[in-house]
């Protein structure tokens, strides 16, 4: 394994779970010190020690209970890595959820669930970093093929997801003079709880071929990349992580 997070801090939202937690250990196994920012604080103690064992790093792994579409709690975490870290090298804006609804069955309150998680999340946490982060840091923004193309039932997910993109777009553009990197992935089918406990795919109506289905070490993979010096002339990209699920007819 490569080090290439020696003496970094990164912050990772949602990482109590899935590609979350895959890319936390990643991080950690190459050397970062690592921050899990998850709302569920009962999750925590677990996603830790797990990221502990990952990286041979006790101590330099922080569990923030932080709900991301929360200023307050965004807020607490950013400045909570500065008193603990001393500094911020890495964010990924990892924190999602979907819900499955038909267009008109949407309320105002599912709409505003979705986008305030899905992008509203990522905006504060970017508005922190690009307030916080000295030159040279990074932001991967975790959106979906879904950004590109989608199924029924879930226009506010592909919504806040193809958004994200376009907020990857600015922040790439507005960080280059900071010089803060700014680029995200779109993860096709990945084996985590959000696959599996899809409606459209218990249902069939979405059909995952075993082989278009990846691994979260695999999306960990390409968000290390993205966050490490390797993609230091990389900027703004979308980067997709379906194993090529979407070059089908
Ligand atoms: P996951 O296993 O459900 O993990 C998501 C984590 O985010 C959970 O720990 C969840 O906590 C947490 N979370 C939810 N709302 C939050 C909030 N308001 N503040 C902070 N944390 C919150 O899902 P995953 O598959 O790893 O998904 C991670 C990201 O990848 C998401 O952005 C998702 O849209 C994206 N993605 C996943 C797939 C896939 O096939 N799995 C494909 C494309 C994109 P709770 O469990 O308590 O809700």
């Amino acid at each position: 394994m490569e080090h290439r997070f020696e003496n970094s801090v990164a912050i990772v939202t949602g990482a109590a779970s899935g590609i979350g937690l895959a890319t936390a250990k990643r991080f950690a196994s190459e050397g970062a010190t690592v921050v899990i920012a998850d709302r569920d604080t009962s999750k925590l103690a677990t996603a830790v020690q797990a990221v502990e064992e990952a990286g041979k790093s006790k101590g330099r792994v922080w569990g923030s209970t932080c709900d991301v579409s929360q200023e307050s709690d965004v807020s607490a975490t950013f400045q909570g890595t500065l008193q603990r870290f001393a500094k911020v090298d890495i964010i990924v804006n990892n924190a999602g959820l979907m819900i499955f609804k038909a267009l008109e069955d949407h309320s105002i309150e599912d709409w505003n669930r979705v986008l305030s998680v899905d992008l509203l999340g990522a905006f504060l946490m970017t508005r922190e970093a690009f307030r916080g982060m000295p030159s040279g840091g990074v932001i991967v923004n975790v959106s979906s093929i879904h950004a590109i193309e989608t199924t029924p039932l879930v226009a506010a997910y592909a919504a806040a997801k193809s958004a994200l993109l376009s907020l990857t777009r600015s922040s790439a553009i507005e960080g280059k003079d900071k010089g803060i990197r700014v680029n995200a992935i779109l993860p096709g089918a990945i084996d985590t709880p959000m696959l599996w406990t899809n409606p459209n795919v218990k249902s069939g109506k979405e059909v995952v071929l075993k082989v278009d289905v990846g691994t979260d070490e695999q999306v960990a993979a390409a968000i290390a990349f993205l966050a490490s010096n390797d993609s230091s002339f990389i900027q703004g990209v979308s980067l997709r992580v379906d194993g090529g699920r979407l070059n089908h007819l």
